[in-house]
């Protein structure tokens, strides 16, 4: 068998034009007679990788100056830590808007370094949707309001940018980060582990506002102060030298596409497909509230379940691979993000008609 249509929700697909160049890079980096991953991360090739990097990630999301850009490590779940640890800034309390599985984490791990406050939740009916706005009780002495744009196993997505005033909007937006143009001002801080939407697994990247940095508590690592990152370009110690350069390919490739604004027109009608095959179905269903579904992360169910083990056997003798959901709400779930080509997405659909037809 040769390369699936992998559907996994992390580390998930990355571009083949990308997994290509890495390969035809792999053993002498551009007349370097070395591989990204024997370079010093002191010396001027890999700095120029990095800072590549860098230019290219602000220049596709149009980060404004003001703005820092981190590639660090320990992935989103050292950004729950570390974002209480630096923008708490003298307060007590956070707001949190718990949306599902990645929001509750990033609570359970907030409470450790500070009061959390519940903004809104959408438990009532087992994390199906978005809180909207009017719902929410912010507090006006919180340090920082803090929301999973993308919740990744239930598929839940942001589709609007939460007014929080004065207080600094924090998203974890790990899973639909580039997926789309989104205006950074609105946010003090957005934060994504790479191996869903950017590069391989070992790096995160963390936007945050500069007037946002330098007051850490003293407890913080060094490894996880901002305001020591930024001075030191993220590396006060050896960064992940070989995900950063992947990341770096993966934002060519996607300045290559067309930037953003032409990753949204292909990702919705990626997800067009998919929806409008589970709403015109009564085989498959979407658990998840038309206005706020996932374009990147597709939950679906099976009516009878008993049929869920023949599906995921039949799908992977198609080439289609990791569609089993997370195990802590089972179903399915398609993750399509921007690597998947939309030819993926269409044999997946083809699939999922023929198993249904033969088996409803
Ligand atoms: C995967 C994921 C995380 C955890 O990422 P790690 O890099 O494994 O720490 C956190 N938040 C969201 C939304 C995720 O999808």
């Amino acid at each position: 068998m040769g390369r699936v249509y992998n559907f996994s929700a992390g580390p998930a697909v990355l571009p083949e034009e990308v997994l290509i160049r890495a390969r035809d890079e792999m053993l002498d980096w551009r007349a370097s007679g070395m591989s990204v991953m024997e370079m010093s991360h002191r010396g001027k090739e890999f700095i120029s990788i990095a800072r590549k990097a860098e230019a290219d990630l602000r220049e596709l999301m149009a980060i404004p100056a003001n703005y820092k850009i981190l590639f660090l490590q320990g992935g989103a779940t050292a950004q729950f830590a570390a974002v209480p640890m630096n923008l708490l800034r003298g307060r007590r309390k956070a707001d949190y808007v718990n949306t599902g599985h990645w929001s509750k984490r990033a609570i359970a791990e907030a409470k450790k370094y500070c009061e959390v406050h519940i903004a809104a939740s959408s438990e009532d009916r087992n994390f199906s949707y978005v809180p909207p706005q009017e719902r929410w009780e912010l507090s006006s002495d919180a340090a920082y309001v803090h929301i999973t744009s993308n919740e990744t196993i239930g598929g839940v997505e942001y589709h609007w940018i939460p007014d929080t005033g004065d207080v600094p909007l924090v998203a974890d937006a790990s899973s639909h980060i580039l997926s789309r143009p989104i205006d950074v001002s609105r946010f003090g801080l957005i934060y994504a582990g790479a191996q869903k939407n950017i590069g391989p697994a070992g790096l995160a990247i963390v936007i945050v506002r500069e007037d946002l940095i330098g007051g850490a508590l003293p407890i913080t690592p060094a490894i996880f102060d901002y305001k020591v990152q930024a001075e030191n370009e993220s590396m006060l110690n050896t960064p992940p030298t070989f995900a950063l350069y992947m990341a770096g390919l993966v934002f060519e490739w996607l300045k290559e596409k067309g930037g953003l604004a032409a990753m949204e027109r292909i990702n919705l009608e990626k997800a067009r497909l998919l929806y409008d095959l589970l709403d015109s179905s009564d085989f498959y269903a979407s658990p998840v509230a038309k206005a706020d579904r996932s374009r990147m992360n597709v939950p679906f169910t099976l009516k009878d379940p008993a049929l869920e083990e023949e599906f995921l056997r039949q799908a992977k003798a198609h080439g289609l691979v990791q569609l089993k959901g997370h195990r802590s709400v089972g179903g399915m779930r398609a993750s399509i993000y921007n690597a998947m080509p939309i030819e993926g997405v269409r044999a997946l659909v083809e699939f999922m008609r023929d198993f249904a037809a033969k088996h409803g």
